[in-house]
């Protein structure tokens, strides 16, 4: 086995791994996605950093492949990106193409809710299950459905989406659209948008977690919603797909107990015993670490 770089190309940050055939990170790299300079440019600059990367091996050491996550939506067969709302300089192109040719190395891409639960699946919170879902709560909420083993993707690869699974049909409107969104509930700005309407403080998600550990009454109840929303959507997936193990990442999670205690509470009243007694609800183990570790697993394939 040979070593991989797994990347994390968010929408304000490039976050990259070296990672060894045992699966260690070896050593990372950080610089800003800056996407506005275009494809050419954001291709050069992330392989600047990986020959800083592969420059840390011996000489007998070389990395093989590279594995990318990227915000949705795009197409993991043919390795484009499509429309990307937030990264428009980059959007509607060959990027896997692009980058594998400049780095002459085979590269993998596919969504980053994906690679990240690749990463907690095999290294992390679900390592030693059978099958699992990702749900990841940041700005934006979505999900990846790992069943015995492999990635569910759907007929028309838009598996997951569960951030705008109904909750609440009478519940509060949502940017898609739609009403009662668990994304309306859940989703960073969401957080931010009941507080503000609550007290007039507009402040963020992290921001109400401090606030509500240290007593504060309406940045708890804010949480409280926003779990018992999580539980009720954990209990429609755990009901329809019978998948037990739930793995919850995103910089929201990081709140811990705050939005999972509400969330186990809430599970036992939207679906059956025998399906929510088998339910685990646990927060991500490996943090940021996710998307690189499920990067490089997903490189190892075209090895
Ligand atoms: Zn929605």
């Amino acid at each position: 086995m040979s070593h991989r770089i797994g990347i994390d190309l968010g929408g304000s940050k490039i976050a990259l791994g070296l990672v060894s055939p045992a699966d260690e990170i070896l050593a990372r790299r950080r610089i800003d996605t800056n996407a506005a300079a275009g494809l050419e440019r954001v291709v050069k600059r992330i392989a600047d950093e990986v020959e800083a990367l592969a420059a840390t091996l011996t000489s007998e050491e070389a990395v093989a492949a590279v594995g990318v996550g990227a915000p949705g939506p795009l197409d993991h067969i043919k390795g484009e990106l499509l429309t990307l709302v937030n990264l428009p300089g980059i959007s509607n192109s060959p990027f896997r193409r692009v980058l594998s040719e400049r780095l002459a190395l085979p590269v993998a891409l596919d969504h980053d809710a994906k690679v990240a639960a690749l990463g907690e699946f095999h290294f992390g919170a679900g390592r030693g299950r059978d099958s699992m879902i990702y749900i990841v709560i940041g700005t934006g909420v979505g999900a990846a459905i790992i069943y015995q083993g492999a990635l569910f993707y759907g007929e028309g690869n838009s598996a997951g989406e569960c951030g705008h699974m109904t909750v609440d049909p009478r519940g509060r409107p949502c940017h898609c659209g739609s009403r009662g969104c668990l994304e309306a509930y859940t989703g960073g700005p969401a957080l931010s948008r009941q507080y503000a309407e609550m007290t007039g403080d507009d402040i963020t998600g992290a921001d109400i977690a401090a606030r509500a550990r240290s007593g504060d009454e309406r940045a708890l109840q804010v949480f409280i919603d926003a779990g018992r929303a999580l539980g009720i959507a954990i209990a429609s997936l755990a009901m329809t797909l019978n998948i037990e193990t739930f793995v919850i990442g995103g910089s929201v999670a990081k709140a811990g107990d705050l939005l999972l205690e509400p969330a186990h509470e809430t599970l036992p009243g939207y679906a059956f015993r025998a399906v929510s007694e088998r339910v685990r609800v646990v927060a991500s183990r490996l943090g940021e670490d996710a998307p690189i570790l499920g990067a490089a697993h997903m490189a190892k394939r075209l090895l």
